[in-house]
């Protein structure tokens, strides 16, 4: 039987070895128990490195690619983030232990009120979770210093470019569905938009409108 601790190193070491490497992220993937955010018979392997099914026919990504992708965010302490793609919470959740504010929307509700549960039981306070097509943004509270889209668009969205603050950072899977994907991070400067391209990563599709449920 492998103990809790046993169970967090090892989590942590995957994490390492996938080169999630940047201490503040290790530590607050520490912090935030993935176990939390994984529901049903799917609980018990909330630890191993791999994407899991949650409600509404969704994802909760693998671990690594949450470092990996908060890495290449770098979100600063005074940050304002947006997050596309609430799902289960968890990338929301240690977002939140590395900037000041967290934004976070998903086109399906009961994704956004089970997460929200979640934040409220750990005293995530600084989490807004909202029900909304993301695509579009959240211009009542944009300009971004950061954005992060967790699901796959076949270019980042203009009003996401349009809401990103000069100096900010967006991290966006690009691509179509179900074919290889690519993670580009997007850094707007004051003559543009700079574009690079970090790794192939595989996610559920960007959907246009909000969920039935
Ligand atoms: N970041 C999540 C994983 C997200 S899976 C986590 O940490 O668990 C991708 C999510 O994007 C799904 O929940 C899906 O409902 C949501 N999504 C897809 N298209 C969307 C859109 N247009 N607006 C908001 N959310 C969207």
């Amino acid at each position: 039987m492998t103990s809790d601790a046993e169970r967090k190193m090892q989590f942590l070491f995957a994490l390492r070895s996938k080169g999630v490497t940047h201490p503040r992220v290790l530590d607050a993937m520490e912090r935030i128990d993935r176990g939390g955010f994984v529901r049903g018979i799917f609980a018990s392997r909330a630890y191993e490195d791999m994407p899991l099914p949650i409600a509404c026919g969704q994802t909760i990504s693998q671990p690594s690619v949450v470092g990996l992708m908060t890495q290449a965010l770098d979100p600063q302490p005074r940050d304002k983030v947006l997050e596309v793609g609430t799902g289960s919470g968890y990338q929301a959740a240690i977002l939140s232990l590395l900037a000041r504010r967290v934004y976070t929307v998903d086109r399906h509700r009961r994704l956004v009120r089970e997460a929200q549960a979640v934040f409220d039981a750990l005293e995530l306070v600084n989490i807004t979770a909202f029900a909304a097509d993301g695509s579009f943004g959240l211009p009542d509270q944009a300009p971004f210093d950061r954005i992060i889209v967790t699901a796959a668009a076949e270019d980042p969205p203009g009003p996401l470019l349009a809401q990103l603050r000069i100096g900010g950072i967006m991290v966006v899977p690009v691509g179509q569905s179900d074919t290889v994907q690519s993670l580009i991070k997007v850094t707007r400067t004051e003559a543009g938009f700079d574009y690079d391209e970090l790794r192939p990563v595989r996610f559920v599709p960007l959907v246009e409108g909000l969920g039935q449920d």
